[in-house]
């Protein structure tokens, strides 16, 4: 009856993943959606908690750790999501990430010791038989996939977190490549080696595969720079779903073996999407990347001439009198938290009969969906948010655009510069409006860290300052029109 009741819970917490994940692809549901997946996530937890047991019918007992465990991460986890800021969530979105494939190879690295445990009792695998064998072998190969997939996507996780909130730096030695394939060839060979042949002093082996997986996962995100890092985290995201389904297998677990799936399904997708948005084929990301992080070369250092500014007074002035503008918010709009005052500049223009939209870049700001989020937490409707597609056939119809702490996904280097490292990657061509006003704070590069010729042509204007400091003062001129 208990294990009925089991199943039909875990059936239940599946479909309520994939509504959850369905409803997650449009912002106004997605709340909602996170909260149905959520509810049947705690009632897969509850379920195995209470009612699982195992062959011999003996229920979970350790509640002390059980407990404990859950407790401690429902704290942490409740304190870091309330208190990270919104320009910190991709950070923290990899590390917890990084969480779960290290949940991964710790359930693989403790199912292990029972299998050795176990195997202990029998006197020397030649005297069993085939078929134990068999079934052995397939147990160890699952234990190994977890292993290998969730320590690389743990130590590749956080290295993506350190290089999201500058820690560290993209870093490349010659021959990494090389020694990158070498190292995910050895770790392939030693686990066929170890899952297929048993040796005798498997179990250094299984650890020497779990260090030289974490070392992978450290080389093969190292590297990864300029503006390929949302393919990687992606990716990463990707594997962790597929080791938590490893996991799922091991135990007999629908629910996670279905939460998995979906995992790894969706961050397949996304990886692809990501890929194509960026115009870059997944190989030439992860092994493109090398060299191409030079960021001397990729218009870094050439000399790109003067620049104008504008005043707020000339900037408000031309906006006003504007039929139409496009506002392309970039990861500076999520660093001065200025979403709800660009709202109330919308609203203002509006008001003066100006038609305004916003244009969003796929990979704007430092996590799919970025500007998505930012401007739905501000109330922006979203028939305001043209995609990159559509905003690219809309400019040369619009008067002005505003770049809004954007900076790669406007760099015309992308599509004339073959040395850069963005080189291939579609950008908002802003430059086919009548005026293009920027607002940054300087002349410092973006994420990929190179120069924008953009600023720099005679379309362009400047407005320097925090992003939320100027559109207050913007609302202010424009009001006093
Ligand atoms: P960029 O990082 O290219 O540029 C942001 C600009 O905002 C900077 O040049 C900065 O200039 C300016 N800025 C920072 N703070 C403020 C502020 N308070 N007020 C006004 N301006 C500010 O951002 P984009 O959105 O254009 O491009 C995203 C980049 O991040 C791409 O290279 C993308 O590949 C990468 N990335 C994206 C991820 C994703 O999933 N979306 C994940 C990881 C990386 P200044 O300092 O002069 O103010």
């Amino acid at each position: 009856m208990g294990s009925n009741l089991l199943i039909l819970i875990y059936l239940l917490a599946s479909i309520t993943f994939i509504i959850g994940l369905k409803m997650l692809s449009h912002p106004a549901r997605a709340r909602r959606g996170n909260l149905i997946a959520a509810a049947g996530m705690a009632a897969a937890i509850a379920g195995t908690v209470f009612l699982y047991k195992d062959e011999d019918g003996n229920a979970l007992h350790n509640y002390a750790w059980i407990f404990g465990g859950l407790l401690i991460g429902a704290i942490a986890g409740t304190v870091a999501a309330r208190k990270v800021k919104m320009t910190a969530m991709p950070e923290m979105v990899s590390l917890f990430n990084g969480m779960g494939g290290a949940c991964a190879a710790l359930i693989a690295i403790v199912e292990f010791g029972h299998l050795v445990h176990n195997l202990q009792s029998v006197s020397g695998l030649t005297a069993i038989d085939t078929t134990f064998r068999d079934g052995l072998k397939q147990h160890l190969l699952i234990i190994v996939a977890g292993l290998v997939i969730g320590s690389i996507s743990f130590a590749g996780s956080m290295v993506a977190w350190a290089k999201l909130n500058g820690k560290i730096r993209d870093f490349v030695f010659k021959g990494q490549h090389l020694f990158n394939i070498a190292l995910l060839l050895i770790i392939f060979l030693l686990a066929v080696y170890l899952t297929g042949w048993l040796p005798a002093g498997g179990v250094s082996l299984f650890y020497i595969i779990l260090g030289l997986s974490l070392l992978y996962g450290v080389f093969f995100v190292m590297p990864i720079g300029g503006a390929d890092m949302p393919v990687v985290i992606s990716l990463l995201n990707s594997f962790t779903g597929v080791a938590a389904a490893c996991g799922g297998f091991l135990y007999n677990n629908k629910a996670m073996l279905t939460g998995g799936i979906l995992v790894g399904a969706a961050g397949t997708l996304l990886t692809i999407l990501m890929c194509k948005a960026m115009n870059r084929s997944l190989m030439n990301v992860l092994i493109g990347s090398f060299g191409a992080t030079d960021k001397s070369t990729g218009g870094g250092k050439k000399e790109q001439g003067n620049y104008k500014e504008i005043s707020l007074s000339d900037a408000a002035m031309i906006m006003n009198y504007a039929h139409k503008i496009i506002i392309v918010p970039g990861y500076g709009l999520a660093v001065a938290q200025a979403q709800h005052t660009c709202h109330e500049l919308e609203k203002i223009l509006e008001a003066k009969g100006v038609e305004v939209t916003y244009a969003i870049h796929p990979v704007a700001g430092r996590m799919p969906g970025h500007m998505n989020v930012l401007l739905a937490e501000a109330d922006v409707s979203y028939d305001k948010l043209q995609e990159m597609e559509q905003a690219n056939e809309a400019f040369p119809a619009t008067d002005v655009v505003l770049v809004l702490g954007a900076n790669d996904v406007v760099n015309p280097a992308a599509k004339t510069d073959p040395t850069s490292p963005i080189y291939g990657m579609p950008i908002l061509d802003v430059e086919l409006a009548k005026a293009v006003i920027v607002n940054k704070r300087s002349m410092k590069p973006g994420y990929a860290g190179i120069e924008n010729n953009l600023f720099f042509r005679p379309k362009t204007s400047m407005l320097f300052g925090d992003a939320k400091k100027v559109l207050q003062d913007l609302i202010g001129e424009l009001k006093a029109l």
